[in-house]
């Protein structure tokens, strides 16, 4: 029986720190305080702004379709900013922090003027106390995990739309894995095809359709990164390609770890890692 403990677990984000590079994969996803036991993680002021737009967007889900829209977004969003609000959210100050929601609330203004697929039937993939996942590769023993925003079902092609809710102002880059993955998670967890994908860029309110990989190179690009990962856990190397003079991707976890006077601890996150604001890099 395959023990899901021992596996090596990838996920769009951890296998996206490996291909910046593999000591920042090593500092984010494998590296555990030994004070606390637990891995580190950082916040800044645009994950919190996407935390609370995305746990408006995403609760819309669990009510009936033709009910979603009559739900006050605005008092949804209070709540979830409640989650981000002040230090633990990152925020330098109130002024930065008002910015910020300002810009949260706006992209709610755009879902309010159209919704557009948020009225339509959505699907769940099963999920319990983990991500949905499933095995990638049983011989190596590697899980794909990952949590997709929103799948729209299409009833006039009995088939599925995936979508991204991207609350940053950078578009996503070509070649991510982002879309492979996804399209892997719902060919393996339900019996639908998926047919449409789209990121929905929410401050510009830009929907933007993406072409989807077939299965068979989304299935043999994502392994190719994920044996990467594995091979490195393995052999317990995460070596810096940049040398000695290294780069800003890794700063505020070695800062972090030599418990630099910039970094504040704002408390233990949802998935059970230290949080920390980093005002240094
Ligand atoms: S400094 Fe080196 S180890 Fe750190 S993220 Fe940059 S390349 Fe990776």
């Amino acid at each position: 029986m395959q023990d899901k403990y021992s596996a090596v677990w990838v996920s769009h984000s951890s296998m996206g720190d490996f291909l910046k590079c593999p000591r920042l994969y090593f500092l984010h996803n494998v590296y555990k305080d030994p004070a606390t036991g637990r891995k580190m993680s950082i916040v800044t002021p645009h994950m919190s702004l996407g935390i609370a737009v995305h746990e408006v967007l995403e609760g819309l889900g669990d009510y009936p379709a033709e009910e979603r829209m009559s739900r006050d977004l605005d008092a949804d969003f209070e709540l979830a900013w409640r989650g981000v609000a002040g230090k633990p959210g990152g925020f330098a100050d109130d002024t930065e922090e008002v910015a910020f929601k300002a810009r949260g609330t706006a992209m709610l203004e755009t879902v309010k003027r159209d919704p557009r697929f948020l009225i339509n039937k959505r699907i769940k993939l099963k999920k319990e106390t983990m991500n949905p996942n499933f095995l990638l590769s049983e011989d190596e023993n590697i899980i794909l995990n990952g949590l997709i925003d929103w799948i729209e079902y299409l009833p006039e092609t009995d088939s599925l739309h995936i979508v991204d809710f991207k609350t940053g102002r950078y578009e996503e880059k070509a070649g991510s894995l982002q879309l492979p993955i996804y399209l892997l998670l719902c060919n393996a967890l339900q019996k639908r095809p998926v047919s449409r994908a789209s990121y929905w860029y929410l401050e510009s309110d830009k929907f933007v359709e993406k072409e989807l990989p077939d299965a068979e190179s989304a299935y043999r690009d994502v392994l190719e990164v994920a044996l990467k990962v594995k091979e490195a856990r393995v052999r317990k190397v995460f070596e810096c390609p940049q040398g000695a003079g290294g780069c800003a991707q890794c700063r505020p976890y070695e800062l972090i770890i030599a418990k630099d006077p910039s970094v504040q601890y704002v408390g233990v996150g949802g998935f059970k890692q230290d949080m920390y604001v980093v005002q240094k890099v």
